[in-house]
C-alpha cells in the first residue's frame, strides 16, 4: 500500500473536518488486528475510506473489508482514495443507509467496526452480532461522545445519540457472551470480544 498517499488523505480529511479515526484509537485497534489477522471486516461508516485503508493492512491473505457509507460524495472520494493507495482488491464499498443495507447482508465477519450515526448504535450492534463469527470482535468508536455519555448532562441537543450510546454500553456490558472494555482513547472506544 502507498503510505505516502494514505498520509495525504489523512491530512486532507482532517483539514476538511471529516471525523476520521483518531491516532490513539487506531493504535489500539491496529494492535488487536495485527494479532487477529481477520479474513472479513465489516465497517459501518466509511467516510473517505481512511480507517478501512488502515485496517486493510492487517487482513489475512485474500481478506476483505465491506464498508457502508450513505453520502454519495464521500463514496466517490473513498473510491478514488482507495485506488490511489492501491488497496482496491481489499475494500468493497456499499453505498446506502446502513439501517437499510445491514438487514440485507448475510455474511460472517471476524471484526465489525461501528463508526456511523450514534443514534443507531443499538441497532448496529444487533446486526453486528448476527453476522459475527465465533471469537469475533466488535469495536464501537465515539462511544463516550465528548464526555456526554458518562456525565449526567442530558439536556444537550444530542440527547437521542447519548441515550443510544448509553444503551449500547449497557447491552455489551450485560451480555454474558462477550467481554467489553471501554477505553478513553480518542472519542471513546468500546471493544467487545465474543
Ligand atoms: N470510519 C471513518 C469515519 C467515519 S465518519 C474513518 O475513521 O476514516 C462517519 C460516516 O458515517 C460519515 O461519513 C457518515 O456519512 C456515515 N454515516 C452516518 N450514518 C450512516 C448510516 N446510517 N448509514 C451509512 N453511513 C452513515
Ligand atoms: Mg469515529
Amino acid at each position: 500500500m502507498n503510505k505516502v498517499e494514505l498520509e495525504k488523505i489523512k491530512v486532507k480529511a482532517l483539514e476538511e473536518h471529516i471525523p476520521i479515526i483518531m491516532d490513539d484509537t487506531l493504535e489500539v485497534i491496529d494492535k488487536i488486528l495485527k494479532e487477529k489477522k481477520p479474513k472479513a471486516i465489516l465497517e459501518i461508516g466509511t467516510a473517505v475510506g481512511y480507517s478501512a485503508m488502515c485496517f486493510s493492512e492487517y487482513l489475512a491473505d485474500g481478506g476483505i473489508i465491506d464498508t457502508i457509507e450513505r453520502e454519495h460524495e464521500r463514496v466517490e472520494e473513498a473510491k478514488e482514495n482507495i485506488k490511489k493507495v492501491g488497496v482496491e482488491e481489499k475494500i468493497n464499498i456499499l453505498e446506502g443507509d446502513a439501517v437499510e443495507i445491514l438487514p440485507t447482508l448475510d455474511k460472517k465477519y471476524d471484526v465489525v467496526f461501528i463508526d456511523a450515526a450514534k443514534g443507531k448504535y443499538p441497532f448496529f450492534l444487533a446486526e453486528a452480532k448476527r453476522m459475527l463469527n465465533e471469537n469475533g470482535i466488535i469495536f464501537a468508536d465515539n462511544i463516550l461522545y465528548k464526555g456526554y455519555v458518562m456525565s449526567d448532562y442530558n439536556k444537550h441537543k444530542q440527547r437521542t445519540a447519548v441515550r443510544n450510546l448509553r444503551e449500547y454500553i449497557k447491552e455489551v456490558t450485560e451480555d454474558e457472551n462477550c467481554k467489553t472494555e471501554i477505553l478513553e482513547v480518542g472519542d471513546g472506544l468500546a471493544i467487545s470480544r465474543f
